[in-house]
């Protein structure tokens, strides 16, 4: 069970994806008290009341709008989903990194400031970048400042492949490493379908020409998040159950292996910089960084992500 003696779960950002995950942990019973900020107090207080009207359908949970940094002070995990979304005229991708980062920053620069035992999930993007920038700004110890990582992408993956072999989403274990974004790849040398390694069920199952789908269902998991803005102008839902499984396994420390954005001390050659590789996730939030054997292809994609997020990082003042 819980180390915390609080349940309480500030988000951070009320917008699309602060509110939805507002609403799937509601539904979860998992929190006794959800707290929502916003620099627009009006949206967080609109979400939090129309939440609170739902409180005779589940569990009970105090659901209310609150500002910072005081709402930190008795959380057990604040969820950072604040931050700016899109880019105005002549905005770049960096100069909205810039933006980003700053807000990232003095957010979590007040919750240690009120509450250094708290533990942060950062899902604002480019969420591994924040997620170092985060840390070096905090120095908190590796895992109480974590992200989202690849566990919205993972799942994606689990059930492409779910679809695509007609077998429950829940028999597939698989995994999408590295960059939460375009240099993510599959780590298809540790897919399991009911226990079986992928290459001995695809032997027995003979349906298909596996091998040749495989990028096919990679470019679909990296273009989800694409395709998805593209028809209702952001994603909210998948991340939102991605988000309260990963504060189900802090709250409950049910040590859970999920592919969260973990700063790498060595682990695959690889040091300074974050990214989502498999973790054990509990009441610390990342307790072990998995070392996975990956075949060498995999190794040298992993590499490459790597490179790209230095080279994001190296951008930043
Ligand atoms: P949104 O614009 O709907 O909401 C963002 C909210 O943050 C806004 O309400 C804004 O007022 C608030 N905000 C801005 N600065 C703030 C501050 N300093 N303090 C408090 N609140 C502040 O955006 P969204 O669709 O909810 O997306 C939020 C973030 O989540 C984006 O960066 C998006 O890219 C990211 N995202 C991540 C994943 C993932 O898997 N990591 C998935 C989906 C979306």
């Amino acid at each position: 069970m819980s180390n915390f003696k609080s349940r309480k779960v500030v988000i951070v950002g009320a917008g699309a994806v602060g509110s939805d995950v507002a609403f799937a942990l509601a539904q979860s019973g998992l929190a006794e008290e959800i707290a929502l900020v916003d620099v627009n107090t009006d949206l967080a207080k609109g979400q939090a009341l129309d939440l609170a009207h739902g409180a005779p359908f589940y569990r009970t949970v105090n659901i209310h709008a609150d500002t910072a940094p005081t709402a930190y002070r008795d959380a057990a995990i604040v969820v950072i989903t604040a931050g700016k979304a899109q880019a105005g005229p002549g905005q770049t991708r960096l100069d909205l990194l810039q933006i980003n980062a700053r807000i990232i920053t003095s957010i979590v620069v007040d919750v240690q400031g009120v509450n250094p035992d708290a533990i942060v999930l950062i899902v604002t993007n480019p969420v591994d970048v924040l997620t170092h920038v985060a840390r070096l700004h905090t120095h908190w110890p590796r895992g109480r400042i974590l992200g989202s990582g690849t566990v919205l992408d993972s799942a994606r993956f689990r059930w492409l492949l779910a679809e695509h072999c007609g077998i429950s989403p829940l028999n597939i274990h698989g995994s999408i490493l590295g960059e939460h974004g375009d240099s993510e790849f599959a780590a298809w040398s540790l897919v399991h379908i009911g226990g079986l390694q992928m290459d001995d069920y695809c032997r027995i199952c003979g349906k298909c020409d596996f091998a040749q789908r495989r990028p096919q269902i990679l470019e679909q998991v990296r273009r989800s998040a694409y395709h998805i803005i593209g028809y209702k102008g952001s994603t909210s839902y998948g991340v939102a159950m991605a988000l309260t499984h990963i504060v189900r396994a802090i709250l409950r420390n049910e040590r859970r292996v999920m592919t969260v954005s973990a700063p790498l001390e060595g682990e695959y050659g690889l040091h300074d910089v974050t990214l989502g590789i498999p973790c054990v996730v509990g009441a610390n939030g990342i307790e072990e960084v998995i070392e996975a054997r990956l075949a060498p292809d995999e190794m040298q994609a992993l590499a490459h992500s790597a490179q790209t997020l230095k080279d994001s990082l190296a951008q930043l003042d």
